[in-house]
């Protein structure tokens, strides 16, 4: 997977994209994509020999057949042994970090310049994996700027919705003072994330909110790779969950919730926050309160298998982290697997950062495995996964006035899911980014 983005291939139709910068083009270009199987999230099934006309960075028809351009000044791109669809979104990346045996101690090391410039790789072969939008739960803040900067078309990478720095109370999982030398890392607030009762929860979020983080994240139980005994205990009480939820509503932002233990989730979802993240012990109640509540969840399950993988090479996680990697990671798949049978409403998501970025759609392999017939799966990262995001007016299908981003594979993902690691097309807003 590394080496596709050595095949990166800036077409023509990048003149399109950046045009999108400027008032108006200077002259309307359309670009047919001739399909040879097209995806249909409305119909729920492949519809063969399909032509999508592109432009100004949307779709503006989806027609029967291959269709021929008008124009001279038209191109066309050939899709037609490939299956085409809409782009991915992985609704829980970390676009910042990779996972690594000294990832503890560049804590000390990295300047906020060295972390922006280690994120470049990261959006991009994120990009190439398909992923043409992200939600990144949780950074420093550079992914702030990561997502500006990708807007302005001056680095590669997927259209980015940001959370900015994530919130817990002191000594909770996003403290990243946790289990370090305190004349080291000082003692952090509501401004670094870091939030003690209502009053302190509401600053936290306007802190984001003000530097225009686009959601809000917190985590009201432990987690795995904190350098904290508990991985799955309550962190937050319900009062401090609903003072951040409310701010965020008047914000305009929705909260995505880190939760590994039962009793963390059902305060959240009670607080009304928009996700669940993990929810790794996620028992037969809190389903039922997911469902009524209309709480999605984002299952992560890359991120479990792989941390329970990792925790077994010695010294690779620090002592406290290990035996919760082993514990909590080899649980997800299962959890997948019955929340799906239970009707919880899932959105695609994979905690990439724990693991390499570019792998992301390993994930789907392992829900089909949990259950998940592929088309569903595939709803998840496409339909399911804008509409958490609030945004399915102009992602999540391939329809007139949507944005034109356009994945495709060889091969049937439908027939075989593991034709999602075979990506071969990647088109952001109209402009290609990659075709082989
Ligand atoms: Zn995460």
């Amino acid at each position: 997977m590394l080496a596709t983005c050595t095949r990166l291939c800036l077409l023509p139709a990048m003149w399109v994209g950046f045009s999108l910068l400027t008032t108006t083009p200077a002259l309307a270009q359309k670009t047919y994509m001739h399909c040879g199987r097209l995806l249909d999230m409305r119909q729920d099934r492949l519809q063969p020999e399909m032509t999508l006309v592109v432009e100004n960075g949307r779709v503006v028809a989806v027609e029967r057949g291959y269709t021929a351009p008008t124009t001279g000044n038209d191109k066309v791109i050939d899709l037609k042994n490939r299956t085409v669809m809409p782009g991915l979104i992985d609704c829980h990346v970390h676009l910042e970090g990779e996972t690594s045996k000294d990832q503890f101690l560049q804590e000390f090391t990295q300047n906020p310049a060295d972390v922006a410039f280690g994120s470049l790789s990261h959006a991009r072969l994120t990009l190439m994996a398909g992923f043409t939008t992200v939600r990144d739960l949780g950074g420093s803040g550079v992914n702030l700027a990561l997502r500006n900067a990708v807007a302005r078309g001056e680095v590669v990478g997927p259209r980015i919705f940001t959370v900015g720095k994530a919130i817990s109370g002191t000594g909770g999982h996003m403290d990243p003072t946790n289990g370090y030398r305190q004349d080291l890392m000082g003692i952090p607030g509501p401004s670094e994330g870091v939030a003690n009762g209502p009053d302190q929860c509401r600053q936290a979020v306007r802190e984001q909110y003000k530097r225009g983080a686009d959601l809000i994240k917190i985590a009201s139980t432990g987690g795995v790779l904190s350098v904290a005994k508990d991985g799955s205990g309550a962190q937050m009480t319900e009062e401090e969950i609903r003072a951040i939820v409310e701010t965020a509503r008047d914000l305009g932002l929705k909260v995505a919730c880190h939760a590994h233990g039962a009793e963390g989730m059902k305060r959240a979802i009670r607080a009304g926050v928009t996700s669940i993240e993990h929810g790794t012990l996620m028992d037969d109640e809190t389903m039922k309160l997911m469902k009524k509540y209309g709480t999605w969840y984002v299952p992560t399950i890359t991120a479990g298998k792989s941390v329970a993988d990792s925790a077994k090479i010695p010294n690779y996680y620090p002592p406290l982290v290990t035996p919760k990697a082993l514990a909590i990671g080899p649980k997800l798949q299962e959890t997948f697997g019955r929340a799906y049978k239970a009707g919880v409403k899932i959105a695609f998501g994979t905690d990439a950062a724990v693991f390499r970025h570019g792998v992301n759609a390993l994930e789907f392999r392992y829900m089909v495995e949990a259950g998940m017939p592929p088309l569903q799966a595939l709803r998840s990262a496409t339909v399911h996964a804008a509409e958490l995001l609030g945004q399915s007016s102009s992602l999540g299908t391939l329809e007139p006035g949507k944005l034109a981003d356009v994945v495709a594979v060889e091969g049937d993902p439908l027939q075989d899911i593991g034709a999602m690691q075979k990506v071969r097309f990647v088109m952001k807003q109209g402009v290609v980014y990659r075709q082989e």
